[in-house]
């Protein structure tokens, strides 16, 4: 299943950053393009938790909506489908994606309520 290495990935991500350290939140944000079904990820995420000896790590999802900025006609605009990866603006093919990409660990909680950030991105396995 997709979710779940992209799950381990993160639990890969966030292990050298606790430490050894009780992890209490895991904060991943994920792009709209990323095909991540988030109810999924969490399942995912209960499973490798525990695996991990991460069992009090809550998983807190952060998703992007995509967007582009178009090359033809400079609009810089969101965009509902990843079907139909176009400028909404003039319907030029001849843009980059700006949003929706995102896959990353931004940062963990771990005891005490100590927040180390990270920057992370996360492999696609
Ligand atoms: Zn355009």
């Amino acid at each position: 299943m997709h979710e779940l290495s992209l799950c381990q990935a993160i639990a890969g991500v966030v292990k050298p950053h606790a430490a050894g350290r009780r992890v209490d939140v895991v904060r991943v944000r994920v792009g709209a393009l990323r095909q991540v079904v988030p109810d999924a990820l969490e399942f995912c995420w209960t499973l490798v938790r525990d695996f991990e000896g991460m069992e009090h790590a809550e998983l807190e999802l952060e998703l992007i909506a995509a967007a582009v900025s178009c090359r033809s006609c400079g609009a810089d605009a969101p965009i509902a489908s990843r079907f139909s990866v176009a400028c909404p603006a003039c319907g030029s093919a001849d843009v980059e994606i700006t949003h929706g990409e995102e896959f990353m660990v931004t940062s963990i909680e771990v005891a005490d309520h100590t927040v180390v950030e990270s920057s992370e991105g996360v492999a696609n396995g």
